[in-house]
């Protein structure tokens, strides 16, 4: 044993404290509530990475109490999907959370938010129609059963912190739009902040699913970002169309084949195919070896200035 490893580690380890019922979770809230705090809640399944730090650290900068939860959510997994091999790993996360800024991580078990089991829910929160029902939501993908899943446990996290904020991530484009849907509708008296999507160096989007690539499989998957930028720098001179070839160009060079490539509105996600003022999406999925990923560029064509 190394005598020097406290000096060569001199910072405390810090944790956030983990709290496994909703009775918890409210009272906590509660307190900091009746001392005049603003809420800010980060909901994620954990396996955490810079994407969601950067979502800790936008809450920390704004609310004085910062909520983040880590639940699989197994209502957002379909029969096949890849809800068993989750990665997981709650110590690092309690760590990772604390030092970008969490006060306290809601972490249940699936018993404690669905406590009549899955097959028992009788109440889903369900924003139908074209957002659910393209993209992911195509029944030949996820189906609208995965958005489903989102809202209602997003639902249920809103009704037990009440947020002032909610921290979502542009990396799930469709979910955030589903979201802000559902805010919308239901009157949520929460303010939905959306952050840009946070990459490797190399241009791969942070997932906790890139745990799944092969090293050879991890270079191949840095195709998907060449070829939203292949996208987006062919609609910024002027063809859409011309963009989307070049995109899957860069695609099938490395050998990937995607489940969809496709310009959308970024609003009612309906299918663009010319260019117009309106703000648009580059949406792609693949599967690259056993991993499905997602990405996507955001592409405001009125001010060419693009985020994510
Ligand atoms: P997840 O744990 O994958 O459900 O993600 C939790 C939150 O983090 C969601 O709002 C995601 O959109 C967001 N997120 C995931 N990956 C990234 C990323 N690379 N950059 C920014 N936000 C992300």
């Amino acid at each position: 044993m190394n005598s020097n490893l406290l000096a060569d580690n001199p910072r405390p380890t810090v944790a956030a404290p983990a709290l496994r019922t909703k009775a918890e979770l409210r009272a906590a809230v509660a307190e900091a509530r009746r001392d005049g705090a603003t809420v800010g809640l980060v909901p994620t399944m954990g396996y955490l990475h810079e994407g969601h730090l950067s979502l800790i650290r936008a809450a920390r900068a704004e609310c004085d109490l910062v909520v983040m939860s880590l639940f699989v959510n197994p209502t957002q997994f379909g029969a096949g999907e890849d809800l068993d091999r989750y990665p997981r790993d709650e110590e690092r996360d309690l760590r990772l959370a604390a030092e970008a800024g969490a006060d306290l991580v809601f972490a249940p078990g699936v018993e404690e938010v669905y406590p009549d089991g899955l097959e028992g829910i009788a109440t889903y929160v369900e924003v139908t129609g074209q957002l659910t029902g393209v993209l992911d939501g195509d029944p030949s993908r996820r189906g609208p059963e995965h958005f489903r899943g989102v809202t209602t446990v997003v639902a249920k996290l809103f009704n037990l912190v009440d947020p002032d904020v909610a921290y979502f991530g542009q990396k799930d484009a469709q979910q955030a739009v589903v979201i802000r849907r559902m805010v919308s509708d239901l009157d949520f008296p929460v303010r939905i902040e959306v952050l840009p999507t946070v990459r490797e160096p190399d241009g791969l989007a942070m997932s906790s699913r890139n745990a799944y690539l092969s090293p050879e499989d991890r270079e191949r998957a840095t195709a998907l970002s060449r070829a939203l930028e292949a996208a987006e720098r062919g609609a910024r001179a002027g063809s859409l169309g011309m963009g989307l070839e070049a995109a899957r160009r860069e695609l099938a060079t490395a050998g990937i084949e995607p489940e969809y490539l496709e310009a959308r509105d970024a609003e009612t996600l309906e299918r663009v195919h010319t260019l117009d003022d309106r703000p648009l999406l580059v949406l792609v999925a693949a599967p690259v070896g056993s991993a499905r990923l997602i990405d996507n560029v955001l592409i405001h064509p009125s001010n060419h200035d693009s985020q994510s």
